[in-house]
């Protein structure tokens, strides 16, 4: 169910009573939603000047392209071009980013409380906190296995390989849990940085991979998974990770799979509303907003992105995935200014674009308009795509600069 508002209801709506002297935007949260909507308010409100200031509250001081997080295993790409910095990418801008953790939101007072800085009043309000890794409880995850969502995982996962790679030990034994895309992606381009000192096993609780995925795209994800010598565990579900073992129980017989090191790929669940008193959400935890990305009885509150059950025609809600994020970011920005300008607001509906999973070293599957492209003119398509969805020009040149002076910056990429 999405919670219906009538987008009138903002132009009733005055900036708080302390008359501040410019309104104030503050957005929480520096990833896909929050950047990007940080960055298409900036550029309307240059169009349309208005007395106002931006605050990006963001723990980290790189904004993380999390679709190539992959690439810095294999060293396709470097951490400046994954995961540029926010002083970088808003160098240009006057939005001002305020480096702390959000702990809670008080709506009535509109006061947003920080970890470690004062707490911050607003006018309006962005909240884009994304997702969290999700454990289920299992035994021995927090202390044995890695997960790979953000620039610390993907340091920490290259510092355990580059040891593993420097012993004197034979073959080196990783093991993937989960058979969604992280799960798949993560698993081929480990099996291509090891080589044949590598020995991949995947594992997943479900009979299949991929399960919501075309199936043209789970085919190729199987071909490339057997090209690489992975070895599959279906239906084979983990009850603990153990320094150098796992135990799980597949079809009614407990398991055991020796390990070097243990990957936790299960994927994602919404960050919760970061507040004492919630706001009202679906069952998987994600805010219900109108199909304008308000918060229902609070319409200078606006949700985007993995927290927000954002509108799909076609299945209910957008999946949780950057792509839906960065659809959503320019109509925030833009019901942001039509609240101020007393313009009407825009709905949003998510389109799915299509699919695209990286199947190793320069090799990709890209599925959508009735085509699907595999192997390295598949990698070419994703990497152009994901080029064009990067957050500013000025990283995208620089992206591409490094691109083009190719193999003399190759020493330099990756985290080695
Ligand atoms: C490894 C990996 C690969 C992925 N690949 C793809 C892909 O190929 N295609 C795709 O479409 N999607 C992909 N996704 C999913 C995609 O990254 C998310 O759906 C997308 O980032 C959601 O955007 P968001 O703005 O909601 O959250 P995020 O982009 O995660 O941003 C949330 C931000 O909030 C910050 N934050 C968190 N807690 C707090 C707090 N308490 N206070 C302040 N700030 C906080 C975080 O540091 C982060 O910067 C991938 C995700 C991962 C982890």
């Amino acid at each position: 169910m999405v919670l219906r508002l009538d987008p009138t209801d903002i132009r009733s709506f005055e900036p708080s009573g302390t008359k501040p002297q410019k309104l104030h935007f503050c957005i929480l949260g520096g990833g896909f939603g929050g950047l990007y909507t940080a960055l298409a308010l900036h550029e309307r409100l240059k169009r349309y000047p208005t007395p106002c200031r931006i605050t990006l509250v963001e723990p980290h001081s790189r904004f993380t392209f999390t679709p190539l997080l992959y690439e810095l295993l294999t060293q396709e790409l470097g951490p400046q071009e994954v995961a540029p910095t926010y002083s970088q990418l808003l160098a240009q801008t006057s939005i001002s980013v305020q480096k702390d953790w959000v702990e809670s939101i008080s709506l009535p007072h509109r006061r947003v409380y920080l970890r470690h800085g004062e707490p911050l009043t607003y006018d309006y309000l962005v909240v884009a906190l994304g997702s969290r890794q999700r454990t289920f409880a299992t035994p021995g995850v927090k202390s044995h296995a890695l997960p790979f969502s953000n620039l610390e995982d993907a340091r920490k996962l290259e510092q355990r390989l580059t040891v593993l790679e420097q012993s004197p030990l034979p073959l080196i034994r990783l093991a993937v849990v989960g058979g969604g895309p992280s799960g798949v992606e993560l698993a081929c381009k480990l099996a291509d940085r090891l080589g044949h000192r590598g020995q991949v096993h995947l594992l997943d609780r479900r009979a299949a991979l991929l399960r919501t995925y075309p199936v043209l795209v789970q085919r190729a994800a199987l071909k490339a998974l057997r090209s690489r010598q992975i070895t599959l565990h279906l239906d084979a579900a983990v009850d603990a990770v153990e320094a150098h073992q796992i135990r799980y129980h597949q079809r009614g017989q407990q398991q055991i799979l020796a390990a070097d090191l243990v990957l936790w790929a299960v994927g994602t669940s919404p960050h919760h509303w970061p507040s004492v008193h919630g706001v009202p959400a679906t069952d998987r935890g994600q805010c219900l907003v109108s199909p304008t990305l308000q918060l229902p009885d609070h319409p200078e509150v606006f949700v985007l992105g993995d927290m927000a059950a954002m509108p799909w025609a076609k299945r209910g809600y957008a999946p949780l995935t950057a792509q839906a994020a960065v659809q959503a970011a320019p109509i925030v920005a833009h019901n942001l200014w039509a609240a101020i300008a007393n313009r009407p607001l825009k709905p949003f509906t998510y389109h799915h674009l299509g699919t695209m999973l990286t199947l190793g070293q320069n090799s990709a599957v890209v599925c959508g308009f009735g085509l699907t492209l595999t192997g390295w003119l598949g990698s070419l398509v994703r990497r152009w795509a994901y080029w064009f969805r990067m957050p500013t020009w000025r990283h995208r040149w620089r992206v591409l600069s490094r691109a083009l002076r190719g193999s003399a910056l190759r020493g330099s990429k990756g985290f080695r």
